[in-house]
């Protein structure tokens, strides 16, 4: 059975990186009737960030990837987080020191870290001598009586045989001797990435790594702990790096990648779901508008290449418009949204609202029908260019008198008109608003519809005046009229 895990180390917020490692795994999932799997690699505790791990949960559960085991969930696999797996690395750590293929190391940090600035100065890469590899046993003996816990490290003497990445094909990288032989456990009995990888996807029943590529070098490593473990390895697709559409590096520092971000400027998980595995390969066309299980039929672990995906968030915006569009055409989603922007409207207006009830489900449902296509986001009708909507403009008839001088003939035309006909349709209200520009002499339609649009709503710019007319309805426009008349 295919079982698939993301693994981040709770060092920070969600990112779109992370997403992106998190979704591929997920659709690999679903598409082959799999386990999904969240693991939190928090065994560097000097760089956990509290709230990280929750954060890292809740955002895949607002972007519908939930994972099937985790902390949270929990699972036949679990603990789900390294921190409360120290016994599993240690029999693992039990098994290397026994057959040999790992040893203590006694080197003190100062010692290492005169190793580290002595290549530094050589131009080197730095790398440990491996001087506790061959010590007697009577030396460690020795050793251990003063230095009771010792750091483990792995013998790397042989290099590993090539194996095949589902992405980048064969590989093979040079381990032995070239960074010296790496920690596996650490004095404080924690484990570092490499061990703790290694057991937790063994004993997981992890069946395919899908990692990013910053990993792929470490993999012959993996595999030589795999070999020496007596353990079948997963396999392995190392998945190319998300990037800027420039190509430069998706900073963290921007603070504008966190999925929290996105989440609270008000984009669709759909939508970033859609742009991200658009700007990637795994499918067969790059197209827009795809949903999660639209995702998971199409995706194709061979169609991933190597090449960088590169992500243009400027093109966000459209993506949403689209999914948001989506949703406004299901009536159950509709609903939703009716409900998150009564919410938005009484965050954001509070008590400014007017008295007539804006947050009416009917007529907010009635804005977003007649707005969709022409938002991006929800969020966008709560902006000032909207704020007609949800609260009556101060607009006086002197402001309205320097855009035409026969303010009172238009807006008692507009009443009338009101008052003949109980329902407001935008055809019929163009019809009738050139009619009644055609018998003004000497003014232009586009001051009458200008006129209109500011005693309407105080601004100069936004929907089409019949539009305007129609959201606010009868009742509300002809209010807004004597207001002015008044
Ligand atoms: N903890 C590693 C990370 O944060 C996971 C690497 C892996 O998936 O093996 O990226």
């Amino acid at each position: 059975a295919v079982r698939v895990r993301f693994a981040p180390s709770p060092t920070g917020l969600l990112h779109l990186g992370g997403l992106r490692t998190a979704l591929y795994n997920y659709i690999f999932a679903k598409k082959h009737q799999g386990s999904f799997i969240l693991r939190l690699e928090d065994t560097d505790q000097t760089r956990l960030v509290p709230g990280a791990a929750e954060n890292i949960e809740d955002m895949l559960e607002w972007a519908g990837i939930p994972p099937d085991e985790s902390p949270r969930r929990g699972g036949p696999a679990g603990p789900y987080q390294q921190s409360q797996r120290l016994e599993l690395y240690a029999q693992a750590t039990e098994t290397l020191l026994k057959i040999g293929a790992a040893y203590p190391c006694f080197c003190s940090s100062q010692r290492l870290e005169l190793l580290k600035k002595e290549a530094l100065r050589n131009h080197q890469t730095p790398r440990y001598d491996n001087r506790c590899r061959n010590l007697s046993q009577k030396q460690v003996a020795q050793k251990l009586a003063t230095d009771p816990k010792p750091a483990i490290r792995f013998r790397l003497e042989e290099e590993a045989s090539a194996f095949q990445d589902l992405v980048y094909g064969w590989t093979r990288h040079e381990v032995a001797n070239v960074e010296g032989d790496p920690v596996i456990l650490k004095s404080d009995g924690f484990p570092t990435y490499h061990l703790a990888c290694v057991v937790d996807d063994h004993h997981m029943g992890i069946s395919h790594v899908l990692r990013g590529s910053e990993w792929l070098i470490s993999t012959s490593k993996h595999l030589l702990l795999y070999q020496a473990l007596g353990w079948q390895p997963p396999h392995f697709a190392h998945l190319p790096l998300l990037l800027n559409r420039d190509g430069s590096k998706l900073s963290k520092r921007q603070g504008d990648i966190f999925l929290e971000h996105f989440a609270a400027a008000g984009f669709l998980p759909d939508a970033l779901l859609d742009i991200i595995t658009n700007c990637g390969s795994g499918f067969a066309e790059n197209q827009m508008g795809r949903t999660l299980p639209e995702l998971i039929t199409q995706f194709d672990l061979t169609r991933i290449t190597c090449h960088s995906a590169l992500l243009d968030l400027q093109k966000l915006p459209e993506f949403n418009r689209l999914h948001l569009r989506r949703l406004v055409s299901n009536e159950t989603q509709r609903y939703h949204l009716v409900g998150k922007l009564q919410t938005l409207v009484e965050e954001a207006f509070g008590a400014q609202l007017q008295d007539r009830n804006v947050l009416d489900p009917v007529y907010v449902e009635r804005i977003i029908l007649l707005r969709q296509g022409h938002i991006c986001r929800l969020q966008d009708l709560i902006s000032p260019v909207y704020s007609y909507l949800w609260t009556r403009p101060a607009v006086s008839r002197t402001q309205l008198s320097t855009i035409s001088k026969k303010v009172d003939e238009i807006l008692k035309h507009v009443l009338g008109l009101l008052e003949r006909s109980d329902s407001l349709t935008q055809d019929m209200l163009n019809g009738e608003l050139k009619k009644l520009s055609e018998g003004l002499e000497g003014t232009k339609h586009s001051t009458v519809m200008k006129l209109l649009r500011v005693a309407l709503s105080g601004q100069l710019q936004g929907p089409p005046v019949a539009e305007m007319m129609v959201s606010l309805g009868p009742k509300e426009v002809w209010e807004r009229i004597q207001k002015v008349l008044s």
